[in-house]
């Protein structure tokens, strides 16, 4: 397979780390070209009293580029600059342009985002990603959709995959074996240290209210975060590799070639897989 090239679009610094940072590992190692869009200056993710919101969003910056190389992504991350939190305030023909926009420089084979039609999505910025993402990817191809583009000198691009990612998976038909990966992907986790000791504190926080102990996570330190982060997403992926056959996975609702393969001639054997 010749190496492809892989654009993520998510909301927040950590985002792509949580929900697809070994599969991305794994096609990092396979040559794959990725780069990484980060809607938001993540300027809300702090416990931290001290810090303004500008400290908080250079951090995550910081932090971004860190964790993008640990997996092998191009640390030059585009951030969009939208306020943390508020996402889904900003017209989605607005965020759909910036992500098109995107898209059309990069002029990605594979696209990976949140799902926009997965269940229980609490967060307004993945919502909000989630849609423009999709859309932007559906009709970058398309080139009376922001003409105006061409003046940047940005041509119309065909995003023939799509690796949609959820808390909540719907419809999952791919699973990626990440059991090589799964350290790096722990390790790229931690280069996001605001974000884990948030993630921590606010573990302890519902530990707490449902009256469940556990005292590793009772008495952890949030600022020594690695081994409950360790532990979560041990658990997590070896959960969905059970699911799978595999040691540790990660899932996907996978769209490719708009469906082509369902009908086209010479699709009974499948087209080939890349991860
Ligand atoms: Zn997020």
């Amino acid at each position: 397979m010749a190496p492809k090239r892989v654009l993520v679009i998510v909301a927040h610094a950590d985002d792509m780390e949580f929900t697809s940072g070994g599969t991305i590992a794994k096609m990092a190692s396979l040559g794959y070209e990725i780069r990484e869009v980060i809607a938001t200056n993540n300027e809300r993710g702090t416990l931290d009293r001290e810090w303004t919101g500008e400290d908080a969003a250079e951090a995550r910056r910081e932090e971004a580029r860190r964790g993008a190389k640990v997996l092998g992504v191009d640390p030059d991350i585009e951030f969009l600059g939208y306020e943390d939190g508020r996402l889904s305030e900003t017209p989605l023909n607005e965020l759909r342009e910036r992500c098109m926009r995107s898209i059309r420089r990069f002029r990605p084979e594979v696209l990976f985002t949140w799902d926009p039609f997965a269940a229980y999505e609490e967060h307004q910025d993945h919502r909000a990603v989630a849609w423009a993402a999709m859309e932007a990817a559906s009709f970058s191809h398309f080139p009376l959709y922001h003409p105006e583009h061409a003046n940047d000198g940005l041509e119309p691009h065909y995003v023939g995959e799509r690796y949609f990612f959820a808390k909540s998976p719907r419809d999952v038909n791919k699973a990626v074996d990440i059991s090589e990966f799964l350290e790096r992907k722990i390790d790229a986790l931690c280069e996001h240290t605001s974000q884990m000791e948030l993630t921590v504190a606010d573990l302890q926080v519902q530990l707490a209210a449902s009256g469940l102990d556990q005292a590793g996570l009772r008495e952890a330190d949030p600022k020594q975060y690695r081994p409950v982060i360790e532990t979560m997403i041990r658990r997590w992926a070896a959960g969905v590799g059970r699911r799978h056959g595999l040691q540790f996975a990660e899932e996907f609702r996978r769209q490719r070639y708009g469906n082509i393969e369902r009908w086209a001639p010479g699709a009974g054997e499948g087209l080939p897989d890349d991860v």
